[in-house]
């Protein structure tokens, strides 16, 4: 055995979150990395549809889509020197079973207007007017360049000295003397203040550390890869999603990703998509268009982790000493990432959050399960 790898602060995950987290404290801490895989992104990051939607999930991620939203769009252009947001566009629409649904929605959500069946279909000429009873139209709904924003994070943190190291599965843990021992297969690390930033396996890292389980459920989500249909230009079309998330279709490049929007718990692992999901999800999508669907070039699935109350979970723990959560994301923790990962760094450092984000801290912290 090497001897202990010292730092101020270790974090365990190389996904957006941990990344995000260690680029933002790196100009003030000592900071080690840790990835069980051998690159980081591996798992629910790099399996995402990199969509940024203003008013997707509760109150608590709209506050945090909210704080997200200037950080992406005044990106520091030295790490991103290309823009992070690429306008997109959203149309939700319903089938006779969804219109009530359909006017809360228009009614509840900032910047939705509804629309006519017309001009849905300017925007998307394969939607199928004789299902399609009811549509809305937001204009703020972008695509996000997640490669670019994991890749400029782990960039600025590698220039701040911070250090990478995949192939490091985190397996055990005692705290000593103020200090965390961490063990992974080949080295031990001292830090003072360990973040649980390990996606899927929160749950299982936080017992390592003897902190109890909060019930973060990984849920799995697949996605098929469709060809765009012929005669199309499907560059220009909104995502497209049905109001009560039985589907939904982004376009990327000639292409379009079609999910069954599941939400099955599983255990946490190395997610791939179940063919009878998909196949059933398929064919709630094709009620809504006029095109079949021919193919599925590929198709992927990865884990959306929810807490109980589907908010995310940022903060000390109240019981372990140096235990700190970052955990919890579902399906918005790219979206949330610039104001998750600055809001864990203000409380790693002990200072206060911007105050846009502040006012949410309750509702985070990991406190709120007793
Ligand atoms: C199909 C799909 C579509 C999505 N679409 C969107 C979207 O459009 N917009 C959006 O904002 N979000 C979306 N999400 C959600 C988003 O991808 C996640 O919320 C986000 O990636 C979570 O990041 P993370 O860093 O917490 O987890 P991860 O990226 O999974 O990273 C956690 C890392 O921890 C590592 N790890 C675990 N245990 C250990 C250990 N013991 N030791 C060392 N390393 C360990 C893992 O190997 C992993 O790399 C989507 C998710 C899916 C699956």
């Amino acid at each position: 055995m090497t001897d202990a790898i010292k730092t101020d602060v270790l974090v365990i995950g190389a996904g957006i979150a941990g990344v995000g987290v260690a680029a933002a404290l790196a100009d003030t801490h000592k900071v080690v990395l840790l990835e069980r895989e051998d690159q980081p992104g591996y798992h629910s990051t790099g399996r995402s549809a990199a969509i940024f939607l203003p008013n997707y999930g509760n109150d608590v991620i709209r506050g945090l889509n909210r704080a997200s939203a200037p950080l992406f769009e005044h990106r520091d252009i030295n790490l991103f020197p290309a823009p992070l947001l690429t306008p997109r566009g959203s149309l939700t629409v319903a089938d006779e079973s969804g219109v009530a649904d359909m006017e809360d929605f228009v009614r509840n959500h900032e910047g939705v207007v509804a629309i006519g069946l017309d001009q849905a279909l300017d925007m998307v000429p394969i939607l199928n007017r004789d299902y399609i009873k009811a549509a809305c139209y937001q204009a703020g709904a972008w695509d996000i360049d997640v490669n670019a924003l994991h890749q400029g994070w782990l960039r600025k943190a590698a220039t701040l000295g911070v250090q990478l190291h995949t192939k490091s599965e985190v397996t055990g843990a005692e705290r000593v003397a103020g200090q965390w021992h961490v063990r992974t297969a080949g080295r031990t690390y001292h830090a003072r203040i360990v973040v649980n930033a390990s996606g899927g396996w929160a749950d299982t890292t936080a017992s390592l550390f003897g902190a109890k389980r909060l019930g973060l459920t990984p849920m799995r989500r697949s996605i098929a890869v469709l060809p765009a249909p012929d005669g199309y230009d499907t560059r220009g079309w909104p995502l497209v999603d049905d109001v009560n998330e039985a589907w939904y279709m982004k376009p990327d490049g000639g292409r379009l990703f079609v999910s069954p929007c599941d939400e099955t718990p599983v255990d946490p692992h190395d997610a791939f998509a179940d063919d009878m999901v998909l196949a059933e999800g398929l064919y709630r999508y094709e009620q809504a268009v006029t095109v079949p669907v021919t193919r599925v070039e590929h198709s992927w699935a990865g884990l959306r982790t929810f807490a109980p109350d589907r908010t995310p979970v940022a903060g000390f723990d109240g019981a372990v000493d140096g235990f700190f959560w970052l955990a919890g994301q579902g399906g918005y923790g790219i979206q949330t990432s610039p104001a998750l990962s600055a809001l864990a760094a203000a409380l790693i450092r002990g200072v206060a959050p911007d105050a846009i984000i502040e006012s949410l801290l309750p509702k985070l912290s990991p406190a709120r399960f007793g």
